[in-house]
């Protein structure tokens, strides 16, 4: 049984290194901020061509997630290369999410052409993982889990092959320029995924989060995005970032 702390958020990825590339340095920001952070990596990734063994990879994943100072890292055991989206793997996430309460769930965004098709997977068991843990009837799969409530859901990009082409409907830029080394550095911890040979992945990532940033009047930034309108109740917080 997982340790039953509470979080404030849980990041979803298909393998370990795509929240760091995709909300790493949200993630590090918020849990700066005083929030408990959590990353569910779906895989454990593997295998991959450079990486010696699963248990390597796992390493990995801790020490990222501990340069990113993040309170809980999940791996479930779902396949790599064959992950579905199917009603086990939809029930092995939601059960997290009545373990763990977090009030945020970030989610995976969109298909990533000529990268793994595990990534559009992921974003349609999350979606269904967010809706199933607030159902109720349901101990035979369940247990005495209670359900729970995920009052947002945000989704987050690999931007795979820049994509990136603009804020969209219902797009925010979340402001990392205090953690965006520290986002790197999280993903170095990768060394498996990214030999000295991919070194100019780093200057790509500072690169994108510099345009992201600059587009909505900040040094570096990710871009997330609300499945509704967002509110504000202060004007000058959201218009200047007072
Ligand atoms: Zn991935």
């Amino acid at each position: 049984m997982e340790s039953e702390i509470e979080l404030d958020v849980m990041a979803v990825g298909a393998h370990p290194d795509d929240c760091e590339i995709g909300c790493g340095g949200t993630l590090a920001q918020l849990a700066r901020q005083g929030l408990r952070v959590g990353i569910v990596d779906l895989t454990d990734g593997e295998p991959t061509p450079n990486c010696s063994s699963p248990a390597a990879r796992l390493q990995e994943a801790e020490a990222a997630a501990s340069r990113l100072g993040i309170q809980k890292r999940i791996t479930l055991d779902l396949p790599n290369r064959r992950l579905f989206d199917t009603f086990e793997s939809r029930i092995a996430l939601a059960r997290h999410f009545r373990i763990h309460r977090p009030k945020i769930v970030f989610c995976l965004e969109g298909k990533t052409p000529t990268a793994s098709p595990d990534h559009w997977q992921a974003m349609q068991i999350t979606e269904a993982a967010v809706f199933y843990s607030r159902l109720s009837k349901w101990d035979e799969h369940f247990g005495r889990l209670p359900v729970h409530v995920i009052s947002r859901q945000v989704y987050y990009s690999l931007f795979y092959e820049s994509q990136w082409s603009g804020i969209g409907p219902r797009q925010f830029v979340f402001d990392i320029t205090d953690t965006l080394e520290t986002k790197i550095e999280a993903v170095k911890c990768y060394r498996s995924q990214f030999p000295p040979e991919k070194d100019y992945i780093y200057d790509r990532i500072r690169s994108m989060a510099n345009a992201i940033g600059l587009s909505a009047g900040l040094q570096s930034g990710e871009v997330l995005t609300a499945t509704t309108a967002l509110g504000s109740r202060n004007l000058l917080q959201t218009l200047l970032l007072s």
